[in-house]
């Protein structure tokens, strides 16, 4: 079924090819993400979750297949999608209020409206005690932080993050996914994340995509309808419940597969 609000993703092929070479990265990933969702790319290194968030993003294009968010086409990057990278990509002399209110400036916002936008954002991921501070002064987590509100200001229709908390500690990780999952819920965001990380993915996605390898395709769609009965927030609940348990069982073999067919 088709919609016009989300994401949808119709028979993407990516073939790379280099010098004589041709990679096929993705072959027919066809998908829908509801407005309002968070969508999961999660699957083994290599299977071109990173090539097909791009393409949404805009920077690159499909072989084949057709992308289209609210009901326009994907062909280039634009405004109303925003990416958040795993490294911090906030910039070093500027406060944590200028880098936020940086994307603003760029596109040409009036500055009475960014101030209140930009406190708004600085307030929800929490670092209102350091508006003024400068990256070098926060910690990984708390970067990370002003990238996503930086990215949030812009109020992208779509929201794309890949990797984003790979590179933190354990428990920042886990702060950050409940940040940001109060955040976007706020906000009514929809957002499309990669990871790797099967806990990660079944906390964040409202859907995941578990993509296969050589070439990647869409192996299962799996919908966490189970968390809706789960107090919000409670991530021990979570990680106890019998549907969490079966289903991180249930990717792990597939992983488990891919690593043995990759072998
Ligand atoms: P993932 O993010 O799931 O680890 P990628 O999307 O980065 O996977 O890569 C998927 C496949 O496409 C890999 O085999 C990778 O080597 C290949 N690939 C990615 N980008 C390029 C490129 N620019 N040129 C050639 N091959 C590429
Ligand atoms: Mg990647």
């Amino acid at each position: 079924m088709s919609s016009n609000t989300g994401l949808e993703i119709t028979g993407v092929n990516k073939v790379f090819r280099s010098g004589g070479r041709t990679v096929q990265a993705l072959e027919n990933i066809s998908l829908s993400l509801s407005a309002g969702k968070v969508g999961v790319l999660l699957g083994p290194s290599g299977c071109g979750k990173s090539t097909l968030l791009r393409m949404v993003a805009g920077l690159e294009k499909p072989s084949e297949g057709d992308i289209n968010l609210n009901g326009r086409a994907v062909s280039q990057p634009g405004r109303d999608r925003g990416m958040v990278f795993q490294d911090y990509t906030s910039f070093p002399w500027l406060s944590v209020r200028e880098n936020v209110a940086y994307g603003l400036r760029i596109n040409g916002d009036r500055s009475a409206l960014n101030e209140g936008t930009v406190d708004h954002f600085i307030q929800a991921v929490g670092l209102e005690k350091f508006a003024n501070a400068y990256p070098h002064q926060l910690s990984g987590g708390m970067r990370q932080r002003v990238a996503i509100a930086r990215t949030l200001a812009n109020y992208p229709e779509l929201l794309l993050m890949d990797e984003p908390f790979g590179a933190l500690d354990p428990e920042t990780r886990w702060q950050m996914q409940d940040l940001l999952l109060n955040v976007v819920r706020k906000e009514r965001n929809t957002v499309l994340i990669v990871t790797h990380d099967i806990e990660e993915a079944l906390y964040l996605g409202d859907v995941v995509y578990f993509l296969s390898r050589h070439p990647g395709r869409l192996n299962e769609t799996i919908h966490t309808d189970f968390k809706a009965g789960l107090p919000e927030g409670d991530r021990e609940a979570f990680l106890k419940s019998e549907d969490y348990r079966r289903l991180e069982l249930h990717i792990r073999r597939l992983m488990r597969e891919e690593g043995r067919d990759a072998a």
